[in-house]
């Protein structure tokens, strides 16, 4: 199995890092996904989305800590969501990706499950790369896996405890969905649409705008089948781009 930084000894990390030529760091959220998922929703599915990348990337990879908490203001105001501020996850990201680097590592991957963080993960690893010299690159877990999401998802509006999420978390982690409460998204109409990624202008709205329940798409639509395809297709491709990136040779080869 990988190598996980959070279940290894100092001489473990010491042997490991003889082979390691690439941190993977996964990084969630803490935020409201509706009636029917626990709140460590993405935390979750990002640490077993890195798990499966790490073993799949044997013996050249090692998984980080996950990063438990991001951009959630826009869900601030649903019961229990937690966010950081921009320059504060900026900062925590930084000291993660230095640390790493003084045990001799300067290739970064860190794998996001939460869509709010994207658009601060661009400004990040463009700076970090900088600042650091270090090579700092990020994966939204799933959003590679093109053919799975057109042939198992269905809504328009998707992306948030909607058919995808919940099919990845019955794949990856079924204890966080309650099945007896699926929901499909209570979507309220709103300027939010004039903002929609793809309108000519974007910009911030809270998520109470778009929807009462919290939740988009169709949640009950959400499957254990679509979750492995959608998963196992975008591991394929993170694997693969990693591979490229990173020189980092083929299974055979590791083992
Ligand atoms: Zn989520």
């Amino acid at each position: 199995m990988g190598f996980v930084l959070a279940e290894m000894t100092w001489p473990e990390v010491k042997e490991a890092l003889r082979h390691v030529k690439l941190a993977v760091i996964p990084l969630g959220a803490h935020e409201q996904h509706g009636p029917h998922i626990n709140e460590s929703c993405d935390n979750v599915l990002a640490e077993q989305f890195a798990r499966r990348l790490v073993d799949r990337l044997h013996p050249w990879a090692v998984m980080a800590p996950t990063i438990p908490f991001g951009i959630s203001i826009h869900h601030i105001h649903f019961p229990g969501t937690i966010t950081l501020r921009t320059e504060t996850l900026i900062q925590v990201l930084r000291d993660v990706v230095w640390s790493l680097q003084q045990h001799g590592l300067n290739n970064f991957l860190i794998v996001n499950s939460h869509g709010g963080n994207q658009s601060l993960l661009g400004v990040a690893c463009t700076q970090l790369s900088y600042e650091l010299k270090a090579r700092v690159c990020y994966a939204k877990t799933t959003a590679s896996a093109k053919e799975a999401i057109r042939t198992h998802v269905k809504s328009a509006l998707f992306g948030h405890s909607c058919e995808r999420e919940v099919s990845e978390a019955l794949y990856m982690a079924p204890h966080l969905v309650r099945q007896d409460q699926l929901q499909p998204g209570e979507i309220v109409e709103g300027k939010w649409r004039l903002l929609r990624p793809g309108q000519p202008i974007q910009g911030f709205y809270f998520y109470e705008e778009m929807t009462a329940n919290g939740c988009i798409g169709n949640g009950p639509a959400g499957s254990f089948e679509a979750g492995a395809a959608i998963v196992e297709e975008a591991l394929d491709r993170v694997e693969e781009a990693a591979r490229q990136l990173f020189d980092l040779p083929k299974r055979e080869e590791g083992n």
